[in-house]
């Protein structure tokens, strides 16, 4: 298994987990670019977001859904938060597994 995200998930590498269920896990980013900076990822393992189809409906929305829940534990829900999914290389996307930052503690910059 050579995907970073899917040994984490597995527990074979050692990761700062906050939260999983079923369908996803989520953990700290080990690069932290704001004070709360979070990974929310599918325990399934699709490559980026341009991979999912009508039928990830689900997952999907799930994936935002525990964002949101984390958000409120971390405490940023009412100052507001980033989430970002890059996709590709030009969107900027080094792990080929789909996942949602989750950035908040601090003002974010413009996009751009
Ligand atoms: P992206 O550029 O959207 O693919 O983001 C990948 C993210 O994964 C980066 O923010 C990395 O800091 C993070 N990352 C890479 N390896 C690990 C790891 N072992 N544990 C936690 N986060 C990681």
């Amino acid at each position: 298994m050579e995907c970073i995200f899917c040994r984490i998930i597995s527990g074979e590498i050692q990761s700062d987990i906050l939260y999983q269920d079923e369908q996803v896990v989520a953990f700290r980013d080990i690069d932290p670019k704001a004070p709360v900076h979070l990974l929310v990822v599918p325990r399934k393992h699709i490559e980026s977001v341009a991979e999912l189809t009508e039928d990830d409906a689900p997952i999907a929305g799930h994936l935002v859904s525990v964002a949101n829940r984390l958000a409120r534990e971390a405490g940023i829900s009412e100052k507001g938060y980033r989430l970002v999914v890059n996709c590709g290389p030009d969107g900027g996307q080094l792990v080929p597994h789909l996942h949602l930052h989750l950035l908040g503690g601090r003002q974010m910059g413009k996009l751009g």
